[in-house]
């Protein structure tokens, strides 16, 4: 324990007198009396504590003004920071996955500005429901005869099993009982929404006849999980939704498909790897189909429940609708994001996920060029060359599918990790920070999702 030394404390300086140096006039206009009070308050106690602790003030305690100053902007930042996905992974969950299209943006704003026709149905003055417009939009999409929006896909596959097999037994495959990440297990949400699940088949391989020896009489659905997140390889069979369709159909036992991401436009044509598209499993049959809204689909966050009309009419009037529904500005954004697909041949421009997963490679080396000499010169200490890359889809999507990109990267000349580490560390300090990838020894900037190049210069060159 080191002695206290009183004479110490008393050079903490009291609250007013901090408060009436001209130092702290800009400080209290720019952020207020009570702020500041409450950060000044805050370093006092630090002060005190650091001289009962380590006998002396803290290396700040020269200049309070600063340390105030530093303090309040520190708190000032916000925890939604933007950033340069420059990762690779186009839709990053923890980056918020799709960024969205201008359209969407422009309609959060106008439905954030004034009050709007919610749940209000102009016709006749009454009120209306809050999904019908976006559920006309979605019918159209994907030729389901109705639709039901809720916050996200895992609150989407609640409500579908929680309202249409609560009490009752559904039949999964088990190579579909699938994490999708965090706390989402298929056979816990079961549990959650009141169901009894009845596993069928094997990991590897699952039949037709698994399906039918499973149902009885306590059976209240048959479920399909696409395994978005990971890939079974060699001896494998699966029952697809269409032939599960029809086992339904046969056995009057509607059939529900958890897509995850699932997309509106056939991916193939552009080059990209073929995901499962929603108006497929509707017109196969089935009863019920889900999927992400910030996915693929490169809207806001939102689950997505597309099919049959009486099925969708029982979500819509499950108590959990009301726990689970989404907001006017998530649903405006959706809304905007799905009239973008109404005019289909100009969706890669559109809709920012498209046009960053369909980037000519040329395009990504082209701008490669443009920036490495001004990174060679202002590092070096790096190796830094244009090198080959594989960008990622993200987000459970097409977990084997990689994306050919250009990087930027950063061997450090010393060898070592540190330097690595060091240069990552700084770019996440930055304005708008940077984050890229660290493999292999080097520090990997994919060019992939590098839309703002003049802003990118800037930050990181000044
Ligand atoms: C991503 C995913 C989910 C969860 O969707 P969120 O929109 O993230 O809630 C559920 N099921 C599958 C198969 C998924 O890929």
């Amino acid at each position: 324990m080191t002695p206290e030394n009183p004479s110490l404390f008393s050079q903490i300086p009291a609250t007013d007198r901090l408060l009436r140096d001209p130092a702290f006039t800009s400080l209290i206009d720019h952020a207020g009396h009570s702020q500041v009070v409450t950060v000044v308050r805050q370093l006092q106690a630090e002060a005190r504590a650091a001289i009962r602790e380590q006998g002396e003030l803290p290396a700040w305690g020269a200049d309070w003004a600063q340390a105030v100053a530093g303090r309040l902007s520190a708190e000032a930042q916000s925890p939604l920071r933007p950033v340069f996905n420059l990762t690779g992974t186009v839709l990053h969950t923890n980056l918020g996955r799709a960024i969205q299209a201008e359209a969407a943006v422009a309609a959060v704003s106008q439905v954030m500005r004034a009050p709007v026709t919610l749940e209000y149905s102009l016709d006749d003055a009454g009120r209306g429901h809050r999904d019908r417009g976006l559920a006309d939009l979605l019918c159209r999409l994907t030729g389901a005869e109705d639709a039901c929006i809720v916050n996200n896909n895992a609150a989407a596959v609640l409500l579908m099993l929680a309202a249409t097999a609560n009490g009752k037994e559904v039949v999964v495959s088990r190579g579909e009982l699938v994490e999708i990440g965090g706390a989402f297990r298929i056979p816990d949400v079961m549990r959650q929404a009141g169901c009894t699940l009845h596993e069928v088949g094997t990991t590897n391989r699952t039949h037709p006849r698994d399906y039918r020896a499973a149902i009885s009489e306590r059976t209240g659905l048959l479920m399909k999980v696409h395994t978005s997140n990971y890939s079974v390889e060699g001896f494998t069979k699966a029952v697809d939704e269409a032939e599960l369709a029809a086992i339904g159909q046969e056995q009057g036992i509607p059939v529900v498909a958890d897509l995850g991401s699932g997309s509106l436009v056939d991916l193939s044509q552009y080059g990209l790897p073929k995901e499962p598209m929603p108006q497929a499993l509707i017109a196969s049959g089935v009863s019920l189909v889900s999927f992400s809204g910030d996915k693929l689909l490169g809207g806001p966050q939102a689950g997505i429940i597309v099919g049959k009309r009486e099925l969708i009419a029982k979500l819509q009037q499950h108590p959990l609708k009301r726990a689970l529904r989404a907001d006017k500005m998530t649903l405006a954004a959706l809304e905007a994001t799905l009239r973008l697909y109404l005019h289909p041949e100009k969706l890669r421009q559109s809709l920012p996920t498209l046009r960053l997963l369909t980037r000519e490679r040329d395009d990504i080396h082209a701008q490669g060029e443009r920036l490495l000499t001004a990174f060679q010169v202002h590092y070096p200490a790096f190796t830094v060359r244009l090198e080959n890359c594989l960008s990622q889809i993200g987000s459970g999507s097409l977990p084997v599918d990689r994306l050919p990109s250009h990087a930027l990267t950063f061997t450090p000349n010393d060898g070592r990790g540190a330097t690595l580490d060091a240069l990552a560390q700084g770019w996440r300090r930055l304005e708008r920070p940077i984050l890229g990838r660290i493999y292999d020894g080097r520090l990997w900037l994919d060019l992939r999702c590098l839309e703002d190049e003049a802003q990118f210069m800037e930050s990181v060159l000044k």
